[in-house]
């Protein structure tokens, strides 16, 4: 397995700011359940993050990135095996939400051919596909060399 240093660098800092953020919100709700269960879920939310925005598969780095993480609020034994586990889980949601994404992107730039065929509309004169011109809004035909639709309302 090949692991990515630099998404596991970029990681380990998000998950840490995340996870920092999540213990303040702990401390002041005054629970350290709170704090543990906002800690966990930084860790989490940091490996959906990294799991999107890195390119290619990245699922084990955020697991480190938050086991390296969970040492700095004093995480221990197990917890350090769960906050592996939320970092690999985000990642893993991370990775599918970045392939539903990238297929999103391709049907939409597969469907731009398909509109000028779809909004083509024909001369009424003789039955020609005519050519929008935006500045006049309207449809001109080339074969008749008129507006047809404007000449008709009027
Ligand atoms: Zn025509």
């Amino acid at each position: 397995m090949k692991i990515d240093f630099r998404w596991l660098g970029i990681g380990t800092v998000v998950i840490i700011v995340l996870a920092y953020i999540g213990a303040i919100i702990g401390a002041i709700t005054g629970s350290l359940a709170v704090s543990y269960l906002l800690i966990f879920l930084s860790y989490f939310a940091g490996g959906v993050i990294i799991g999107k925005k890195s390119p290619g598969k990245t699922i084990i780095e955020p697991g480190i990135a938050s086991a390296i993480a969970s040492l700095f609020p004093g995480i221990s034994g197990l917890g350090i095996v769960i906050s592996f586990l939320m970092g690999v889980a985000g990642g893993y949601i991370g990775e599918r939400w970045q392939e539903a994404g990238t297929r999103a992107g391709a049907v939409q730039r597969a469907s731009p051919q398909m509109q000028p065929a779809a909004n083509t509309r024909f001369c009424p004169s003789c039955g020609k596909p005519m050519t929008y011109i935006p500045e006049y809004q309207a449809n001109y035909c080339y074969n008749c060399q008129k507006y047809p639709e404007i000449e008709v309302s009027a």
